[in-house]
């Protein structure tokens, strides 16, 4: 049957991540394009899964989740991120943290707003508010250093702005958020009465002593922040779609209709889980996976600037962003799809992350794999870099 998609469609265009995955499938390649995260399932995540089903959570849960899994995220937003919140009012799950991000836009804001989004930025924040025809607005981190340059940020604030969009730590580039950073944007959301959204899906991977603070800990911000997170990454399930947002009671109330209306709940026994595992799983275990991720990024780190395709050491998150100058091709996108040739390594064309040209000489890697898929990545780099020279 022939049909006209919708207008909708075509503001949208397929996401570079998902074409590299698949590009790579076709050579049978080793994708570090998409932040998969095939890590092995935590066996009290597989454990319980099998109980919940035999428990009977198989069917619809409240809209807003179970009463376990939101108790046991507000003792930890109140451990962890220094959040205070009640589970029954502030606290809503839904389909991971991209489906808590939706909710929240679509109940907070009307066509033709405008949302401060920074640059490098992760595609599927620019797709949620393009969906939405909300209009975003690019504000660069300052090239390598990846600091605020907050003049740019205030003069892009304008009367249809209504929010800053952030993720912390930030895909692509790993930037975590200074606290003086978060202060700083938060007398900017308070001077001009801005929403701040904050995606924190990377809360627990961060490295050389940084530390994750969430800017709902910011009497600032405490307000004004819609706090965005899951568990798709801290605990690899990816698939399970686990995430919630966490906002005022009356916020979150609107958004807990939404989430209904678009997805009625998450997945019951993933809820189930997910509440068991984080009621279980002791500090040690978040050390454990910061620890072996950081293992990986500096293995991957080392040899790409060994073999001239030069990184920008990320401070948090599981991506390596790395400039790329040396391989040939005329933007991002050929200099990826030569390394996928040439290596048979796929990674994402850093102009995904960018408004503009400026990505044209970067690749994104992504090292949330095992750390025998990593090495293997890394001897094909070394043995294949005499290509470009090195
Ligand atoms: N937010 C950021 C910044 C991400 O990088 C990703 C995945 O790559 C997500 C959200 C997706 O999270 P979820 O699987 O919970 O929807």
């Amino acid at each position: 049957m022939k049909f006209r998609p919708s207008y909708r469609m075509s503001e949208l265009v397929q996401s570079e991540i998902r074409n590299m995955s698949v590009e790579c499938d076709k050579v049978s390649g080793i994708n570090l394009s998409q932040g998969i995260c095939d890590l092995p399932l935590p066996e009290i995540l597989q454990d319980g899964i099998k109980e919940a089903t035999r428990l009977g959570y198989n069917s619809y849960t409240r809209c807003d989740g179970i009463q376990y899994l939101r108790e046991q995220i507000a003792k930890k937003a109140l451990e962890y991120n220094h959040i205070k919140c009640d589970p029954d009012r502030n606290i809503v799950v839904s389909c991971g943290a991209t489906g808590a991000l939706y909710c929240t836009c679509y109940a907070l804001f009307n066509p033709g707003d405008e949302i401060i989004l920074f640059e490098p930025f992760y595609g599927y924040h620019e797709y949620t508010l393009v969906s939405l025809n909300l209009k975003p607005v690019y504000v660069k981190l300052i090239h390598e250093s990846w600091k605020i340059d907050f003049d740019c940020l205030e003069s892009a604030i304008n009367p249809n702005t209504r929010a800053i969009l952030i993720s912390n730590p930030v895909n692509p580039c790993g930037k975590v958020f200074s606290i003086e950073e978060l202060n700083k944007i938060g007398t900017l959301c308070e001077k001009y009465n801005l929403f701040l959204l904050s995606d924190e899906i990377y809360e627990y991977i961060v490295f050389d002593g940084k530390k994750h603070v969430s800017p709902a800990s910011l009497p600032v911000l405490k307000d004004r922040t819609v706090t965005i997170s899951g568990y798709s990454k801290t605990y690899s399930i990816t698939g399970w779609r686990i995430g919630y947002s966490i906002a005022g009671g009356q916020l979150s109330e609107l958004i807990g209709e939404v989430n209904d209306l678009f997805y009625v709940c998450a997945p019951s026994p993933a809820q189930y889980a997910v509440a068991k595992a984080i009621e279980n799983l002791q500090d040690r275990f978040y050390m454990e996976i910061c620890n072996s991720y950081k293992e990986k990024r500096d293995l991957l780190c080392d040899t790409l600037s060994r073999c001239g395709l030069y990184p920008f050491i990320p401070e948090g998150a599981y991506y390596i962003l790395a400039d790329v100058s040396v391989l040939p091709g005329k933007d991002s996108k050929e200099k990826c799809i030569y390394l996928l040739d040439e290596t048979g390594i796929g990674t994402v064309p850093g102009d995904a992350f960018y408004s503009g040209s400026s990505g044209k000489d970067v690749l994104r890697f992504c090292f949330a794999r095992d750390i025998s898929v990593i090495q293997k990545a890394c001897s094909l780099i070394i043995e294949n870099s005499f290509k470009w020279g090195y």
